[in-house]
This record gives C-alpha cells, structure tokens and sequence, in this order.
C-alpha cells in the first residue's frame, strides 16, 4: 500500500508540475501577444488611417483639418492619453494652432507639458518662430485634481512642402513608445508628410494654372467667404473699379461701385442663403452696362464662399442695337424704292396716253433706278450672309490689276463730274497679273471709289492708285474727305458699323466696308484705312502675289 501510494505521488506531483507549467507558459504567451498587438499599428490600418488623413487634404488642403481627422483616426489604433499638434496658421506665419486631443481625464499641466515640448520642437527641429498660440483642446475633460503626468512623449514632423508642423503622442505610462510603435507611427507620419507634399505641390500647380487663367479673363472676377474676406480677385475687377494693381479690392469699395443700382452685400448673403446662381443684368454705370453673375461655391455641400462675375455689356448693348438700327434701315431702304417702281409704274399705267417719249422714258429711268437700289441691297445682303457663314466662293484667274481699276474709275468718271470731285487715277509701271476672282475684286473698288465720292464734299479728290511691293500688290483709294476718326478705323469693317454722319446719307447699309473685307481676306490679302494728308482718308487693299 505504502508502495502504492510512494508510486502515485511520485507520478502525479511532476505530472501536476509540468500541467501547471504549460499553464503558466500558455498565458504568458498570450498575454504577449495581447501586449505586442496593443503597442504596434497593424500595416492596413496604419495604411487606411494614411489614406483617409489624405484623401481629407486632397479635398480641404486644410491642415488643421485633415490633422484633426488624423487625430480622430489614430486614437482608435493606439493607446495614449493625449495627441496633438503645432501648426503655423499660414505657410511661414509665426502664428500658431495648439490643438490637442484627449484620451483621459488630465489636468492642465498635462496639456501644457504636450505644448511646451512641440514648440520646443518647432522652434528647434523645425526652425519655427512660434509667436502667438491659438489654443484648442477637445476630448476626455481636464480634470484639475488629475495627478497624472506624461511619462512618455514621441514627437513627430508634419508636412507639406514648406508647410512645417508637428504632432505629439503622449503617455501616462513610461517607455510606451518604445520599440515597434515608435517605428509604426514615424513611418505613418512620413508617409502622410509625403503624401501632403505631393499633393500641395499639385495643388499649388492648379492653383498657379487657375490664378494665370482667372487673372487673364477680361471679365471682372471675385470671391469672397462668408465673412466677406476676398479670397479671388482679378485685375479686370480692379480696373473697373478704378483701382490701381497695388490697391486692395474690398466689400466696401465693390458696394459703393454698384451701389446707386443694388446692394451687393444682399445679392451675395442670398446666394449663400439659397445656395443658387443669382444674376443681375442691365446694370447701367457711367453710360456702361454691367452683367454681375453671383456664384456659389460648395464643398461637401456647404457654401464656402461665392464668385461673382462682373461683365461689361456695353459692346453687346451696343451691337443689338446696331441690328435694331439696321433691321430699320433695311425697312425704310426697301420700302422706298418699292414705293417708287409701284407709284410711277401705276402713273406710267394710268396716265400713258397723255405723257411723251421724253416723259415715259424718265419715269422708266426712276424704276429702273430704284430696282438698282433694290438688287444691291438684297446682293448686299446676301452677300455678306455669305461671307458671315464663311461661305464665300472665289472663281480665280488672271487678274490685270491695273486694267480692273480703270475700268471701275471710268464707270465713276460721270457721277464724280456730276458731284464736282476730281477722281483720278495713277498706276504703277510694271505690274504683274495675279490670281483672283475678278468680279469680287471689282466690287471691292466699287465699295472704296463710291464711299470716297459718297463721304467727299463737293470741290473735292478720289485719288485711285495701285502699287507693287516685294510679295503684293497694292490697291489704294485716297480721298480728300470727312476722314475716320482713330477708334473707328477697325469698326467701320463690322458689319452694319456706320458712323453718325452716315446715318442720314441715302442709300448706305454699312455692309459694304464688310462684304470689301471678307472678299479681300478670302484671297488672304488686307484692308485698312489711313489718314489722308491734309484731310480725309486712304483706303489700301493689299494682295499676295
Ligand atoms: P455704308 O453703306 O454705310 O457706306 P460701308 O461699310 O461702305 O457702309 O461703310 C461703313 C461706314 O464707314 C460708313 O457708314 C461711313 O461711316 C464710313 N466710311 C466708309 N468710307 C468712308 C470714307 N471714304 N470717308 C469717311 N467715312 C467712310
């Protein structure tokens, strides 16, 4: 028996022993690896964290934004009490933001000791200049009986190009950071750093492409936020206003430009009330009308700020009463030799018994005269629908310049006797023939020689002539008239552009300076108008050879 029981005990307690020892080891490798898993960043957490942290920037490129995501992010992967970070507010700023995030409940002091060592940090490791300190703490509430200290600190850099700050991850355990985690969040913070970068300097490329091209339009452009701090604003809305380059656009002087038509402030606090394009048209300024277009501006759905557009009308005002003008015109010049043709052909009807040869041939005359008047216009017309719809067909062949011209003056000599012009006509020895369509070329010269008697008082000279250069010919007719004042010396060439004088001279349409010029730049040639010495002016037509 006493066997008996020595055998069993000498079994069971090693047996016991070595049942107690896998125990002990069991647990303790489990409470390793509870420990490693509790101080190390898994690498797809670290790398979700990375891209959430920077997918926030690539939509705000707001740091302090994106860091207090980061911060958001990371507290649920590491265990710390407090995580924060120093930030200038602006690139080079000395002023700071002190944000700092609580795990715990801490007292001030713990606060305080995170925000002595990033500016320490900054100042040391960043070469920052920390000034002023806006100062934000958010999370578990600070607790002034809170004995609990930060026993362990790990400060890392952050950045975006030249945009330097730094985080701070804090502990109320010692040796926390030691080791893995450590390395873990140096790696996550580079990456981030990295990533900021790269996209800062894309950003700041789109943002160098979007100021050259806003600086560009001729339309004024500004924009503010909601506190109405300009944020954009382009030179054309500075010379509007008047301002010179150096001098600030601000809410004041934009309100007390508009200000006798509308209220600025009102028209941009109701599209960041409504969130909806606002447009305020006619808006007449100094004898200019204005186009103001308010924009909103959403970020994920929040009016940021708002884009006005400020376009000056006055050149389109101006062209739609051109057509208003002309579709009057077209009216009264169609209506008038109608009228004619109809009146004397019904006295031609009524009366032809009692008139004489000599009398029905004037009265055939001023019909024929007056469907003249009507086959130009409607030619004119067509004409230039033709030229406009870039239509315009050319038949070429060898073309004497120099015979073209006179046989268009001698067509003229008549008229320009019976108005008591001199019209004369010198041409250049040895021109060469060129390729063109003769009949367009010939009313080119029609339009140019008519305008010149037509704009020339009596007593006056047309002065036609022609002239080789080295790759051109020249057609010029110089005229002793009313002269083109400099501003008008590209218009007169816009369809229906006719000066004042003009206005109340018979038989003009203003298309004919238009048809000249889409003939003359469908042979790839030029038109333009000089002055005349002393007095009136010179048309000159020059076509390649
Ligand atoms: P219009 O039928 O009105 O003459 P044009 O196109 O030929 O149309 O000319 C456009 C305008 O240019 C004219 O209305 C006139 O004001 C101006 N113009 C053209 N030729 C002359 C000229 N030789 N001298 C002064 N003004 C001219």
């Amino acid at each position: 028996m006493d066997l008996y029981i020595k055998l069993l005990i000498g079994i069971s307690i090693p047996f016991a022993f070595l049942t107690l020892f896998t125990v002990f080891r069991l647990l303790k490798t489990r409470r390793n690896l509870q420990k490693v898993s509790r101080v190390t960043i898994p690498p797809e957490t670290s790398h979700d964290i990375v891209l959430k942290t920077c997918q926030e920037y690539a939509v705000s490129l707001d740091m302090e934004d994106s860091l207090s995501r980061l911060l958001e992010y990371l507290k649920g992967s590491v265990s710390v009490s407090a995580i924060s970070f120093l930030i200038p507010t602006s690139e080079g700023s000395s002023d700071y933001i002190f944000k700092s995030h609580l795990l715990y409940e801490v007292a001030e002091a713990f606060v305080n000791s995170d925000l002595s060592a990033l500016r320490e940090y900054a100042e040391k490791n960043l070469g920052a200049s920390v000034q002023n300190i806006d100062r934000r703490v958010d999370g578990g509430p600070l607790n002034s009986s809170s004995t609990v200290k930060a026993l362990s600190r790990v400060i890392f850099p952050i950045e975006a190009g030249d945009f330097k700050g730094a985080i701070s991850l804090s502990s109320r355990r010692s040796g926390h950071f030691s080791g893995l985690l450590e390395k873990d969040l140096q790696s996550l913070f580079s990456l981030c750093s990295t990533y900021f970068t790269l996209l800062s300097d894309v950003a700041q490329k789109e943002h160098r492409k979007f100021k050259s091209m806003v600086d560009s339009m001729r339309d004024g452009v500004f924009m503010v936020d909601e506190e109405y701090r300009f944020l954009i604003v382009n030179p054309a809305i500075k010379e509007m206003l008047g301002l010179h380059e150096a001098e600030t656009v601000n809410i004041v002087r934009v309100s007390s430009f508009f200000s006798t038509r509308f209220s600025v402030e009102d028209v941009i606090s109701e599209v960041f009330a409504l969130g909806k394009i606002k447009i305020v048209d006619n808006i007449l300024l100094n004898d200019q009308y204005y186009h103001l277009s308010a924009i909103p501006v959403k970020v994920r759905d929040s009016i940021t700020g708002v884009v006005c557009l400020v376009h000056n009308d006055t050149p389109e005002k101006e062209l739609e009463k051109m057509k208003r003008d002309f579709s009057a015109m077209i009216i009264h010049e169609l209506r008038s030799p109608l009228s004619v043709i109809r009146g004397t052909s019904d006295f031609l009807l009524k009366e032809e018994k009692n008139l004489d040869i000599a009398q029905k041939e004037s009265f055939l005359a001023q019909i024929k005269d007056s469907s003249d008047r009507l086959l130009k216009l409607v030619n004119d017309l067509l004409d230039s629908a033709k030229i406009e719809s870039g239509n315009i067909e050319l038949f070429k062949s060898e073309v004497d310049l120099n015979k073209l011209t006179s046989e268009v003056v001698d067509y003229y000599a008549k008229s320009a006797e019976q108005k008591k012009i001199a019209l004369s006509v010198d041409l250049a020895k040895d021109m060469p023939t060129l390729q063109a369509d003769a009949d367009k070329l010939r009313q080119v010269l029609n339009n140019l020689i008519s305008n010149g008697l037509k704009y020339t008082d009596e007593g006056g000279e047309v002065r036609v002539s022609t002239k080789k250069e080295d790759s051109s010919l020249r057609l010029l007719v110089a005229d002793t008239g009313k002269g083109i004042e400099d501003v008008n010396k590209e218009l007169i060439f816009q369809k229906y552009k006719q000066m004042e004088y003009a206005k109340t001279t018979e038989k003009r349409t203003g298309l004919g300076l238009a048809i000249s010029k889409g003939i003359v730049d469908a042979h790839n040639g030029k038109i333009w108008v000089e002055n005349n010495a002393p007095k009136g002016s010179v048309f000159i037509v020059e076509l390649p050879l």
